[in-house]
């Protein structure tokens, strides 16, 4: 499509003074199998003292696990299990807040969130909202942090989402699923452990690894990009293609992955997201249907908006014999289209990268509901 070209490679502008965003990027990683153990060494320097304690947000698939007696639990610390069954919502961040508020009579030393992408979302947004007053709902949006947040690490269990290294945590509220975009959000140190990864079951590798696939679909297509954006999504993409068409030993199979969803994510802190994440939105909104899922479903349908990446798409899935369900939207009612497609086409900024500044005439309701009917 010719109009995607029109700001290519030039850069978002946001105020006048202010042409380039400056925006945060991970101060520490630490890379490699086995890296997890260097926690305790990584956190010592942070304790304030023995009564500011490190929360750990841990994935409850992980309960009675090996990992769980690796984790360098000292003085008070707490170890807190959250489902990752459901992505993560503002009220659930308020309820963590308050409990640690009634434990503790000092702000924690850290918080450190041990799985997916809704386990690290979950910590970004509890270091937040440890030093920010209100619900976690009042900061959905793009800038609306006022203080900086406590110290946090993430460690990623699966690969995908990028969330260890964005500058968002993507939030469920009352009444809208949106991010708390902001510099305090970003992870202080992230480890990077590919061994962790072990043990995901198949379906959701796919679906998780295919959220880093459309990052870097939508970011290198979209009117965003920019060479910073532009050699991260091209690495990402190189991966992710190794990864799912290529039969690679398990371990680098895991290993790349994991660099993949680092690279997707660098790839979209400079430009944005697009068409498949939009509806995406709505889907989980509306329905609940998890990010990654959520992606795949509507990313088989945008053959218009991107051939090349919905072919390859298909190619993977078939390689992988992935059944995606189908006929969720089937039963929905004219009220329950309108909601979905009215979160959708509040994504102003993923519509403007991946169409151009005239999405608008691009994009209307009924061309939303002739995706989600496919749904
Ligand atoms: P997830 O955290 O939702 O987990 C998916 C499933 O995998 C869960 O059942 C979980 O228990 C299981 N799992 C995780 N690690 C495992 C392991 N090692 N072994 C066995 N099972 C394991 O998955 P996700 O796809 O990484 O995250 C989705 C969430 O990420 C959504 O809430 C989405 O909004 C968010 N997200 C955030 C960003 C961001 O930049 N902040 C970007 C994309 C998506
Ligand atoms: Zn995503």
């Amino acid at each position: 499509m010719k109009i995607k070209k029109e700001r290519r490679l030039k850069n978002i502008p946001t105020r006048a003074s202010e042409k380039y965003r400056n925006f945060p990027m991970v101060p520490r990683v630490v890379y490699g199998i086995g890296s997890f153990d260097q926690l305790g060494t990584i956190l010592m320097p942070k304790r304030k003292h023995s009564e500011a304690p490190v929360i750990y947000l841990v994935d409850d698939v992980f309960e009675g696990t090996d990992l769980v007696a690796r984790i360098p639990k000292i003085f008070c610390d707490q170890i807190v299990f959250i489902s990752a069954g459901e992505e993560p919502k503002t009220e659930q961040v308020d309820a963590l807040v308050e409990m640690i508020k009634d434990n503790f009579q000092e702000l924690p030393s850290g918080i450190v969130g041990i799985g997916g992408g809704t386990l690290l979302d979950l910590a970004k947004a509890l270091a937040i909202m440890m030093t920010n007053k209100g619900s976690a709902a009042e900061y959905q949006g793009w800038d609306l942090v006022q203080k900086k947040s406590i110290y946090h690490v993430g460690i990623p269990t699966i690969s995908g989402t990028g969330a260890e290294v964005s500058r968002t945590t993507v939030l469920m509220g009352p009444d809208k699923k949106l991010g708390i975009n902001s510099d305090y959000t970003t992870f202080d140190q992230v480890i990077l452990d590919p061994d962790l990864t072990n043990g995901v079951p198949k379906q959701q590798w796919f679906f998780t690894g295919m959220d880093c696939y459309i990052h870097c679909i939508e970011s290198l297509n979209g009117t965003f990009l920019n060479a910073f954006s532009q050699s991260y999504g091209e690495k990402s993409l190189e991966l992710c293609k190794e990864v799912f068409l290529k039969d690679l030993p398990v371990l680098e199979s895991r290993e790349k992955l994991m660099m993949a969803s680092w690279h997707g994510g660098m790839s979209i802190a400079y430009s944005q997201v697009g068409v498949a994440h939009a509806l995406s939105y709505g889907l989980g909104y509306l329905l609940g249907v998890k990010h990654g899922i959520g992606n795949c479903m509507v990313f088989q349908h945008l053959e218009e908006f991107y051939p090349e990446g919905v072919s390859l798409f298909n190619e993977m899935v078939k390689k992988h014999e992935i059944e995606i369900p189908t006929g969720i939207c089937k039963d929905l009612s004219e009220s329950e289209f309108d909601k979905m497609i009215s979160v959708a086409l509040n994504m102003e900024p993923l519509w403007e990268n991946a169409l151009g500044r005239q999405w608008k005439s691009i994009i209307t309701p009924e061309k939303l509901k002739s995706i989600y009917k496919k749904i």
